[in-house]
């Protein structure tokens, strides 16, 4: 549905997005996901078309839109959803959903489209009347309303008050299943791309360092920085031979046969501990964070690693445990 191949955008000095290929298959949801200033919102202008690229191209349904040739935004049949939503604050809802239809469209589309985002009967309000919610549904219905193959949003949830982040992103998510639509969501937060995402393209310093499933990408990264970028990691010493690494957590099996000093990644809560009074580590930090509880443990050869438990289970600080690496083959580096 879209398709950027080798895509570079530069201003001036900064390249914002450098030899990127990103495709997306027809009603899937995408997270563009990075830290801030790596390119992500660069690339969704490219795909809107309200940037060109300097080299590569961009397709969006079999069609080039960017490169050899170039098709102006109104015609490329993209919807997008801005990060303040950029509503038209003296128009009705409905004037606000109906702005880019053809007016004798509006009647029917209109009321059809309020209907699929929960606003039934709400196209006479104003936008200053409404949640901050209400008002993502209403640019969404927007975006939707010309029945685009592909919307856009950019951070669409950032101004939406974090204790009702998580249900407006499920809705959103929702809507866009509902409506059958292709979507590439801009993100700097893993969680929020974990959870609306079918597939996730992880960009650094305006290249793509991986792309996958949002399992894959958490339990698999390629590099020790996407690893950390996506979640909580503790990375001890280990030495590989004969297709298993020993590490101070123990000796596990692993894809590569020779390879000697690695890196071994280890997530905080695949790590469980095992009060015992001869154990081999100690408990030196402790931090309640409700549903879990942090801990900061020394192992036997002096290395720190942290350990993420479910906050029913209760080690008291200076315990000795023994720590047990959840039996999975752990990701290595090096
Ligand atoms: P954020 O999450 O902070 O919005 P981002 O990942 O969306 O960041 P971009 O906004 O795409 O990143 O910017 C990528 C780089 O390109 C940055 O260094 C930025 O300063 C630069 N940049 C973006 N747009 C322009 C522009 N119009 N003129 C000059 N530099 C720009």
């Amino acid at each position: 549905m879209v398709r950027l191949q080798g895509v570079t955008k530069r201003f001036g000095a900064v390249t914002a997005v450098e030899d990127v290929d990103v495709t997306v298959e027809a009603g899937e949801i995408v997270a563009v996901l990075g830290p801030s200033g790596c390119g992500k919102t660069t690339l969704l202008r490219l795909i809107a078309g309200f940037e060109a690229p300097d080299a590569g191209s961009v397709h969006v349904e079999r069609r080039v839109v960017a490169g050899p040739a170039w098709v102006p935004p109104e015609r490329r049949h993209v919807g997008m959803v801005f990060q303040d939503y950029a509503l038209f604050p003296h128009r009705t809802v409905a004037d606000n959903v109906g702005f880019g239809l053809a007016r004798a469209r509006r009647g029917r589309r209109v009321p059809e489209v309020l209907a699929l985002v929960g606003l039934d009967g709400q196209g006479g309000r104003y936008p200053h009347e409404l949640s901050g919610g209400q008002q993502q549904r209403v640019a969404l219905a927007r975006a939707l309303a010309p029945e685009p193959a592909t919307i856009l949003l950019d951070e669409p949830w950032s101004n939406i008050d974090p204790l009702l982040r998580g249900s407006m992103r499920a809705e959103v998510v929702e809507i866009l299943r509902r409506a059958g639509t292709t979507a590439v969501v801009v993100t700097h937060d893993q969680e929020e791309a974990f959870s609306v995402a079918d597939r996730i393209v992880l960009l650094r310093d305006g290249r793509v360092v991986q792309a996958g499933a949002p399992e894959a990408v958490y339990t698999s990264p390629v590099d020790r920085w996407a690893a950390t970028f996506v979640g909580a990691a503790n990375f001890v010493v280990g030495d590989v031979s004969d297709g298993r690494v020993a590490t101070p957590l123990g000796t596990f099996v692993v894809d590569r046969e020779t390879g000697g000093r690695v890196e071994v990644l280890v997530r905080p809560e695949l790590l469980e501990l095992l009060p015992a009074p001869t154990g081999s580590a100690q408990v030196v930090g402790r931090e309640f964070r409700g549903h879990d509880v942090f801990y900061r443990i020394v192992l036997a050869d002096g290395e720190t690693v942290f350990a993420h438990r479910p906050s029913n289970e209760v080690v008291p600080l200076g315990a000795r445990v023994d720590v047990r690496l959840h039996d999975r083959a752990p990701v290595v580096f090096g």
